[in-house]
């Protein structure tokens, strides 16, 4: 009997290493509250990422919320269903209005073309997703933004590290928030960042992020704890040691899940983006159950049987979550919809051996026409 394979896998630095790293905390004793880990971490990010500034907080749904904080926002933001529950959620706890644009079939980032008719004068942000690597059509989005004068925060989640025409993501849109969730390609275990592309901004976050307090004696914004700790900042600083090996060993198991599955009928891949330098975050597969002969989730039980966990990012669609029945139409973004119900996330991660996606393919094909009664 084969290992379990779950559809991710954290990667971490030795244990020597990290220990290494945090062992002067011993010392100091200054474990969280911007500390020089925190501090160094920011740095370090901000010439990897090549922008100017990071900020470093708890968690990426922080990012996201506060940043809409941040820039002050009211009213509706335009924004995709085919998301994680995160980028809905910072929008309806913020108070704001979430207007839902439909998706692009061959990317699963949001239709620009569709933006424009969903402008109303409540209109204040376009919130869009970078979706597994993908990018999103930053220059139509900056351009219909500049013409409404509407904000854009990008949910960067799945695109750290990208790279668009030889630039980091982050130097689209107002602001770029990213999640180091230890499930994701880069991790702090628990964290996250927005980077902004204006000075202001970035000092109305850092005091949001420590309760809105702006001195010794004054607290003059409702502001929350945001803050990293030094811990996590040094499984950041560890980690990002590692980067490169971590894209390298992604792309060589995202490549042969591509050799052996681009050519199967009824199964679809997103075609690889021109200019864009990826960061092979997930590995979706768009399955049509009639051509293929057999569904998403007949896929998804054999796949289990065989001890591999594949996962449906993203199913349900957020406008069609329990928590908001009857508020929102899934059937208003039907490619989404059709989406929503066909894609596969197949496991992907440093470790993963291609023997195991050859496996994982295998499992995959010779599922096919199974079950189906003659
Ligand atoms: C992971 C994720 C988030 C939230 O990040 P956390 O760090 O878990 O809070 C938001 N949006 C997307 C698309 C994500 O994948």
């Amino acid at each position: 009997m084969s290992e379990r394979i779950n559809v991710t896998r954290s990667s971490m630095p030795s244990y020597e290493e990290y220990c290494e790293e945090i062992r002067d905390l011993w010392d100091s004793r200054w474990l969280t509250n911007m500390g020089e880990k925190h501090e160094r971490l920011q740095r370090a990010l901000a010439q990897y990422l090549e922008v100017e500034t990071v900020q470093l907080l708890t968690n990426g749904h922080m990012a996201i919320e506060l940043s809409m904080q941040a820039l002050g926002l009211q009213g509706e933001v335009i924004t995709t269903p085919f998301t994680f529950a995160s980028t809905t959620h910072a929008i309806v706890r913020s108070g704001l209005t979430p207007v839902f644009c439909d998706i692009n079939s061959e990317d699963f980032t949001l239709n620009a073309s569709q933006i424009e008719q969903l402008i109303t004068e409540k209109t204040c942000a376009i919130l869009p997703v970078h979706v597994y690597g993908n990018i999103c059509q930053v220059e139509k989005i900056e351009q219909i933004a500049n013409r409404y004068h509407l904000k854009v925060i990008y949910d960067a989640a799945h695109a750290f590290g990208v790279r668009y025409k030889g630039c980091g993501i982050a130097n689209w849109g107002d602001a770029s928030c990213f999640s180091f969730h230890a499930t994701k390609v880069f991790h702090t275990i628990e964290g996250g960042a927005v980077c902004f592309r204006r000075e202001a901004y970035r000092t109305k976050l850092s005091q949001l992020r420590n309760f809105g307090i702006n001195g010794e004696d004054s607290v003059d914004e409702i502001g929350t704890n945001g803050k990293m700790s030094e811990f996590c900042a040094a499984m950041g600083l560890c980690n990002l040691k590692h980067i490169k090996d971590e894209f390298e060993k992604r792309k060589i198991a995202a490549v042969r899940y591509r050799t052996n599955l681009s050519s199967i009928s009824g199964l679809y891949l997103n075609p690889i983006q021109a200019n864009v330098e990826t960061n092979y975050a997930y590995f979706p597969v768009i399955i049509d159950p009639v051509l293929f002969g057999g569904d998403r989730d007949r896929i998804l039980a054999e796949l289990k049987e065989n001890g591999v966990i594949g996962r449906k990012y993203f199913y349900p669609l957020t406008n069609a979550y329990a928590c908001f029945q009857g508020k929102y139409c899934p059937e208003q973004t039907p490619v989404a919809l059709e989406t929503s119900r066909k894609v596969l996330t197949l496991p992907l991660y440093a470790d993963l051996s291609l023997t195991d996606v050859d496996r994982i393919c295998e499992i995959i094909l010779s599922s096919r026409n199974k079950g189906v009664k003659q």
